[in-house]
C-alpha cells in the first residue's frame, strides 16, 4: 500500500464499476439524470459544477444545469425544485453551496424530496445517516470513507478526529467513523489545545478551510491523514488545510490536495445518482 492516498486513480477505479452499471441500464434504453443548480457569481462553485457536468458526459449520466444569477428569489428556486421533483428525467438534485447570502439555503434543501437528494444533504438523509440506514451519504465524507478503507488501516477501536462540524463534512463524516466503530472526537473552531486533540488521532478528517493549519508536529506518527480543505493561496496555488510537506513526513497516509478528497466527491455523486435512479424504479436492494 502506497502512503499516498490517490483519490484520482482510486475514483478511476469506481467510475469503471458505474460505468458498467450505466452500460446494463442502456442496454434496456434507461440513462439516470442529475440537475446541478448554481446561483451566484462564486467562482470555485462554477469550477466544481463544470467538473461534476463533464463527469456525467464521461459516464453517460444526463446532466441539467440550472444557474441563476445572484438576484434569484427563494420563489424561484422553490419552483424549480417544485419542477425537479417531478420530473422523471432527474433521479438526483444537487444544489451547490454556496448559493446567494439572502437566500435561506436549508429551506432549499427541505424542498428537495429526499428520494432525489443525492448530496445527503436533508434532514431526513442525515436523520436516517445517524439512524445507521442511511439512504444517501453526502458526497465528500462517502469519499473520505473509500480513501480510508483504501488505506487498509482498520476502523474499529481506533481514534479517530474530524475537526470541522459542517452539515455537509463534518457532521456525517464523524457518525460514519463511529458507525465503522471508530471512537470519535469532534473538534472545531471553540476546541482549546487543537494540538492535543489532533495528536491523540490515528485516524485525522479536516475539513475546515484554512489554507495549512494542520502541520506535521500536531500529527500522531502513522495516522491515516484525510484533507478536505480546498483553499487556493495569494500566489493561485491550491492547497489544502493540512501542510502537506511536513505531514508527509509522519503520517502512514495521506491525500493530497489536489487530487485526494475532490475525485473521490464527485465519483460518490455519480453512485449516488445511479442509486436515485434505481431507488425511484423500485429497483435498489
Ligand atoms: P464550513 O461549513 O465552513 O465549516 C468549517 C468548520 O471548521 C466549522 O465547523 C468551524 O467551526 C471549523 N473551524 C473553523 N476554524 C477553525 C479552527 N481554527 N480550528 C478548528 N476548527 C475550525 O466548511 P465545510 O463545508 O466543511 O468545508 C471545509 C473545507 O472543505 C473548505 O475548504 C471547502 O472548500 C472544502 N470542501 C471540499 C470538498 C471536496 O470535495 N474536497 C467538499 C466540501 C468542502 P465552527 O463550527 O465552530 O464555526
Amino acid at each position: 500500500m502506497t502512503k499516498v492516498l490517490d483519490g484520482k486513480q482510486l475514483s478511476s477505479l469506481m467510475k469503471e464499476k458505474i460505468k458498467e452499471q450505466l452500460s446494463e441500464l442502456k442496454k434496456k434504453g434507461e440513462v439516470p439524470g442529475l440537475a446541478v443548480v448554481i446561483a451566484g457569481n462564486d467562482q470555485a462553485s462554477r469550477v466544481y459544477v463544470n467538473m461534476k457536468k463533464k463527469s456525467c458526459e464521461e459516464l453517460g449520466i444526463n446532466s441539467f444545469e440550472y444557474a441563476f444569477d445572484e438576484k434569484v428569489t427563494e420563489e424561484e428556486l422553490l419552483d424549480l425544485m417544485h419542477k425537479l421533483n417531478n420530473d422523471e428525467k432527474v433521479n438526483g438534485i444537487l444544489i451547490q453551496s454556496p448559493l446567494p447570502s439572502h437566500i435561506d439555503e436549508e429551506k432549499i434543501i427541505l424542498a428537495v424530496n429526499p428520494i432525489k437528494d443525492v448530496d445527503g444533504a436533508s434532514p431526513i438523509n442525515i436523520g436516517r445517516l445517524i439512524a445507521g440506514h442511511a439512504l444517501y451519504v453526502s458526497c465528500t465524507p462517502a469519499g473520505c470513507m473509500e480513501l480510508i478503507k483504501h488505506s487498509g488501516v482498520e476502523i474499529a477501536g481506533k481514534e479517530c478526529v474530524v475537526i470541522g462540524r459542517s452539515n455537509v463534512v463534518g457532521k456525517p463524516m464523524a457518525m460514519l467513523l463511529m458507525a465503522e466503530d471508530g471512537t470519535v472526537t469532534i473538534a472545531h473552531s471553540k476546541t482549546p489545545n487543537l494540538k492535543e486533540v489532533t495528536k491523540r488521532a490515528d485516524i485525522l478528517v479536516v475539513s475546515v478551510g484554512r489554507a495549512n493549519m494542520i502541520t506535521g508536529d500536531m500529527i500522531k506518527p502513522g495516522a491515516v491523514v484525510i484533507d478536505v480543505g480546498i483553499n487556493r493561496t495569494e500566489e493561485g496555488k491550491l492547497v489544502g488545510d493540512v501542510e502537506y510537506s511536513s505531514a508527509y513526513d509522519v503520517s502512514g497516509h495521506i491525500t493530497p490536495v489536489p487530487g485526494g478528497v475532490g475525485p473521490m466527491t464527485i465519483a460518490v455523486l455519480m453512485k449516488n445518482t445511479v442509486d436515485g435512479f434505481l431507488n425511484q424504479r423500485g429497483l435498489n436492494k
